[in-house]
């Protein structure tokens, strides 16, 4: 097997996927597997249990990829066809296999229970096929090499649905044989950035020729609660190399975005808020009402915060908060609870309340109403050493991610503030 850009991909079988009762988690492990060998892989299919489909999938999966995996359906019962499947697709017969069989043999003695008849099923693999022995399942799995109509060959490996069995047998048995194979001699390196404050398709005309490039590193975008993840991948021989060519496209996101990026890989808007309160060695609390105390949560889960993220806040009702921050009723009544004038009174009394440096106020958004013509804007304000300042957002974003937008934007909010980078 040639160790140049292997492609793979995976083969799910089983009506219970099919008809959405469980969950595919074999192909997504396998893939990040095959990735940790530097083997892309190209395709998930998922069939179900009917012979000549499986056949048909698999027929066009042998006769694209260099690597497939196929999962499941190697069970004793009639409706496992993944053997027969594979045997009709690569046009080759069933023949009992003596080592698979020793192996289905020896697991019933192990269980000290005699071996059903219909188990020797499973020792039939197709002619040429080597078996994958199986410690915790009768299933044996199949490693089988097939010529390619391009002169190419693919290996073919089949293994049990049952994510513990396959995950074993793919660690301890398959690994080594695509080694010995020569795989695994390239690896990849993914890096992920996060952006804030800008749509995706504005930080793609950001980025002119980056992203999705054909050649070299690949760079690719996604969207999430707000939150733009640019996601990178390298290939290369060591990860020194991989890092090595990462850097400068990390490097040129970064100077091309500037402020937009606030962190990398698992590192979210609550942990640069927390690492440059740890800079300047400053404080924090925040008053929430109307985002179900997201924005404390956030901040509360960083455990670096301790000692900068004070606490703050969190109500459900403004009868709660005028109390507590003892808001002039006049205030109330010539502004509305909503505006941003009630809202920098209310961070500027929380920085007296917790003795604080900064304070964050977060109150409720106006009352969704998705006739109106223009959006209502919602205010976030901030008390911070040199006074307060305020800021409005427009109030338009799917209702079940309102919340969680908004805490991001008060979290981005603040992080701008404390860089100094505030509009
Ligand atoms: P065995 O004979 O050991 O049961 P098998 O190859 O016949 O193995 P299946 O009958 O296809 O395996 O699947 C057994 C169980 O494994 C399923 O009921 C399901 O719970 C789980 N399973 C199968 N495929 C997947 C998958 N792709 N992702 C997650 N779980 C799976």
């Amino acid at each position: 097997m040639l160790d140049e850009r292997l492609e793979a991909e995976i083969v799910v079988t089983g009506d219970e996927i099919t008809s959405g009762q469980i969950l595919d988690t074999n192909s997504q492990w396998l893939s990040q597997r095959l990735e940790e060998l530097g083997v892309h892989v190209r395709y998930h299919t998922a069939v179900g249990d009917d012979i000549e489909t499986i056949a048909g999938v698999i027929r066009q999966a042998v006769g694209r990829s260099d690597i497939v995996v196929v999962t499941g359906g190697l069970g004793p019962t009639p409706a496992d066809v993944t053997r027969e499947a594979i045997a009709q697709a690569v046009g080759r017969k069933l023949v009992l296999n003596e080592e698979a069989l020793e192996s289905i043999r020896q697991l019933f003695a192990r269980r000290q229970r005699p071996m059903p008849p219909r188990n020797e099923k499973q020792a039939m693999l197709p002619e040429g096929a080597r078996p994958i022995a199986n410690l915790n399942g009768t299933a044996p799995g199949i490693d089988l090499e097939v010529d390619r109509a391009d002169g190419k060959k693919c290996r073919l490996f089949a293994l049990p649905g049952v994510p513990a069995e396959m995950r074993e047998m793919w660690t301890h048995q398959v690994v080594g044989r695509l080694r010995q194979a020569g795989v695994g001699t390239r690896m990849i390196l993914r890096r992920r950035l996060h952006a804030f404050g800008a749509g995706e398709s504005q930080i793609v005309a950001m980025l002119p020729g980056l992203i999705k490039a054909a050649e070299g590193p690949q760079v690719g975008i996604t969207a999430h609660e707000g939150t733009i993840t640019l996601r990178i991948a390298v290939e290369g021989p060591t990860l020194e190399a991989c890092q090595a060519a990462a850097e400068p496209i990390v490097q040129q996101i970064r100077q091309k975005l500037g402020h937009l990026v606030f962190g990398e890989e698992d590192e979210g808007l609550e942990h640069a808020v927390i690492q440059l309160l740890r800079q300047r060695r400053q404080n924090l609390a925040v008053v929430e009402w109307g985002t179900e105390g997201l924005v404390n949560r956030f901040l509360a889960s960083v455990p670096e915060g301790a000692g900068f993220y004070l606490g703050g806040l969190v109500v459900a009702d403004p009868s709660g908060l005028k109390q507590a921050l003892n808001l002039p009723e006049q205030l109330l009544q010539q502004h509305g609870l909503r505006s941003a004038a009630v809202a920098e009174v209310m961070a500027r009394r929380l920085s007296e309340l917790f003795q604080t440096d900064w304070a964050l106020a977060v109150p409720c958004f106006p009352p969704f109403d998705p006739q109106a013509e223009k959006p209502e804007l919602a205010a976030l304000a901030l008390a911070h050493p040199g006074g307060a300042k305020s800021r409005t957002l427009p109030y338009a974003a799917h209702p079940a991610m309102l919340k969680v937008l908004f805490a991001k934007h008060a979290l981005n909010f603040l992080r701008l503030e404390l860089l100094g980078a505030g509009s």
